[in-house]
Formats: C-alpha cells, sequence, structure tokens
C-alpha cells in the first residue's frame, strides 16, 4: 500500500508512493482542499489538468448541507462531484471545534449546533466513520478532539486519552470497502504528550498517521518541534500527514522532517484577495505596481494564468471583481504548489534535496499571507 522509493541522505525527506483504491499517489504530495465538495472556483477538469493526484472533502461540511441522505442518493462524493481521483475526507473533528457553537464533548462523542442554522446535532466516533463511509472516501479520519492553542498540560493530558479511546472506536468501526483509515496524533507544543499520542495511536494500527493540533496559532518553531517531536514514533513504512499546512517553504521543512503529505488552503484562499504565489515569495496582484506590468504572474509557470494573461490584465479583473481573475489566480496558486511537490519528488530522487530546499527557503521572501495593503 505504501512503498519507499527514495530517502534523502541529508535530510528524513521521504519519496514514496500511495495505492489507494481511486488510484496511486506520488508522494510528497500536496492536496487541494475541497471544503464543500468543490475546490473553489476550480472543476474537477481543471484538477485532472494540472495533474492533482488527490483532493480533500470536509466531512463536517458536507454533512451540514447537502447532508448524507443527498450524499448517498449520489452514490458518495466521487460521483457526486465528478471527481474520479482519490479523495481524503477528514473527520469533521477541526471544524466542529472552530466553527460549532455550544460543543459539548462526552465520553461518547461531541454535541454541537451546526453554524448555518444551529440544528442541534451529535456525531460519535462510529458516526464520524459512518459519515465518511458514505461519502466513499479512500482515505479517512478518525475523530479526535483539536484543544485550543494554548492549552494547559493537564488538559491536553486528559484529551489525548480520551482522543486515544476514540480512534480505538474508529478503528473497529465499519469503514467502506478498501478505504484506509488514518490516525491522528495530538498533544500540541508538548513533547512528552505528542511522544505518548504517537504511541497510543500507532499501538492502534493505522494506514497512516497524521499530525494534528498543528499550526493552530502557535510560533512556527513550536509547530515544527511538535512535528519532530511525533515523527521518530511513528513507524517508517506507513504515509504521515501534517494537517492544514502550509507556506511553501513549510511544505519543504517539514518535508525534510519526514511529513509525505500536506493539504491547505493558502492557494485557494488567498488567490481570493488577489494573491499570488511566486518563488520569491507572494506578490499582492492589487498593488498598483502591476498596473501596467505586461509579464506573467510567475515567468517560468505553464499554468493557465501565466500561459495566457498579463500581471496588468489580472490586477484589473481583481479591482473590477471579475470572476474570472479569482479563477485565475486560483488556477496559478494551486499549480504552483502542485509543481513545488513535483519538485519536491525529483530533487529526492536524485539525491540533491538538501541543496534544493535551502535554495528555494533562501530565495523565498515572506510577505506576510493577510498583507493585503493597498498601495493604489
Ligand atoms: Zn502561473
Amino acid at each position: 500500500m505504501f512503498e519507499l522509493l527514495a530517502i534523502d541522505p541529508q535530510s528524513k525527506a521521504r519519496r514514496a508512493r500511495l495505492t489507494t483504491a481511486h488510484g496511486i499517489i506520488e508522494t510528497p504530495v500536496f492536496m487541494p482542499v475541497g471544503t464543500q465538495g468543490s475546490v473553489k472556483a476550480v472543476s474537477p477538469r481543471e484538477l485532472r489538468e494540472m495533474q492533482a493526484q488527490i483532493i480533500l472533502g470536509n466531512t463536517y461540511h458536507l454533512f451540514v448541507r447537502p447532508g448524507m441522505e443527498t450524499m448517498r442518493h449520489f452514490g458518495g462524493l466521487h460521483r457526486f462531484m465528478n471527481w474520479s481521483g482519490p479523495i481524503l475526507t477528514d473527520s469533521g473533528g477541526y471544524q466542529i471545534f472552530s466553527l460549532a457553537k455550544l460543543r459539548k464533548i462526552t465520553e461518547e462523542g461531541v454535541r454541537f449546533q451546526n453554524h448555518l442554522d444551529g440544528t442541534p446535532t451529535f456525531i460519535s466516533p462510529e458516526m464520524a466513520m459512518e459519515i465518511q463511509a458514505s461519502l466513499g472516501s479512500d482515505i479517512a479520519m478518525v475523530l479526535d478532539e483539536c484543544p485550543p492553542y494554548p492549552c494547559t498540560h493537564e488538559y491536553m493530558a486528559q484529551s489525548l486519552e480520551r482522543t486515544a479511546r476514540w480512534a480505538a472506536r474508529c478503528r473497529a468501526a465499519a469503514s467502506a470497502p478498501s478505504q484506509l483509515v488514518f490516525g491522528i496524533v495530538q498533544g500540541g507544543s508538548f513533547a512528552d504528550l505528542r511522544r505518548a499520542s504517537a504511541e497510543a495511536t500507532v499501538a492502534i494500527g493505522f494506514d497512516g498517521y497524521a499530525i494534528g493540533g498543528v499550526s493552530v496559532g502557535e510560533p512556527e518553531a513550536e509547530m515544527m518541534q511538535a512535528v519532530e517531536a511525533s515523527e521518530p514514533f511513528l513507524p517508517n513504512d506507513k504515509p504521515r500527514y501534517c494537517m492544514g499546512l502550509g507556506t511553501p517553504p513549510q511544505l519543504l521543512e517539514l518535508i525534510a522532517r519526514g511529513v509525505d503529505m500536506f493539504d491547505c488552503v493558502l492557494p485557494t484562499r488567498l488567490a481570493r484577495n488577489g494573491t499570488a504565489f511566486t518563488a520569491r515569495g507572494t506578490l499582492n496582484l492589487k498593488n498598483a505596481e502591476f498596473a501596467l506590468d505586461k509579464g506573467p504572474i510567475k515567468e517560468d509557470c505553464v499554468c493557465p494564468a501565466c500561459s495566457d494573461f498579463s500581471r496588468g490584465y489580472i490586477r484589473h479583473l481583481v479591482k473590477a471583481e471579475e470572476i474570472l481573475g479569482l479563477r485565475l489566480i486560483t488556477l496559478h496558486n494551486l499549480h504552483f504548489y502542485l509543481e513545488l511537490m513535483r519538485k519536491a519528488r525529483s530533487a529526492i530522487a536524485e539525491g540533491t534535496f538538501h541543496e534544493f530546499r535551502k535554495t528555494f527557503v533562501a530565495g523565498y521572501a515572506e510577505r506576510l499571507p493577510n498583507d493585503n495593503s493597498e498601495t493604489a
């Protein structure tokens, strides 16, 4: 199911191949996020054209709307959205803890009111698996508690024990035929709890392991430490997935720390406020400096936006709030992330990943992703 093809001699970076019911995934891999059964502004045809290998679906959003009856009627998420490649679904836990109101966590599960119309709802670990079986995803995630940041050692330790009991219940529950199930390591910024959570999760035995509870507001150094504290206790022969990350340099740094899979809303979310990724950092295309710029967003990019349109034209579209502008930047940003992973895979296979990472990170000047400052 998971075949290691090459390991970087100077870091923990791995080049591997993961086999799922809907296809083979070459790792390291970036998974575009299809929150509501759609990668925002992009069609499945366009995702195939840019060679996206796997996308992510958000269980919570699909459960709240359109609901599981609709999903079963259409025969699962693949058929509903017409995406024939692999899909990973999260358990909904993260959204329940970040979006829903009036949560109450008990040993049985979590009770909440959804963020749309406040309907009181209950989800247990078994139900989270049942919902993901109805969605028919290729990879399902266990239901876990995502404690907020910061969080006390005492609370985190108690939370981990419940998360481990929930993980065992998820593992025992029925999943869809040939659906892989991944466990989730929590533990916040506490190295001892990261280790305890990793060991407890691995003892249950999953098809892959996610490092959760990262990028929840902690400084980047703490995030890297949380991954470093978890990774040594995860088996080499299973995929590792870092949930909800990150910027382009962060992805390379995490690959160097032995992570294989990523998902992040940054490329699609930032596109919608006019921000494009380049090897030198992000560009805010709303800025006046691009008004007369005849060049593409990125010189050597072969995406549909860079192939056909200038920065000046795309800036005009964004300023005029034309839908095409946001679509073009989204296509470019996703292409950039997928291309970064392709380059990382080649570099690991060729034994040059260390150099590739160093050069890329040094050349990438981070502008704040939320820097929307208008100069015009
Ligand atoms: Zn482009």
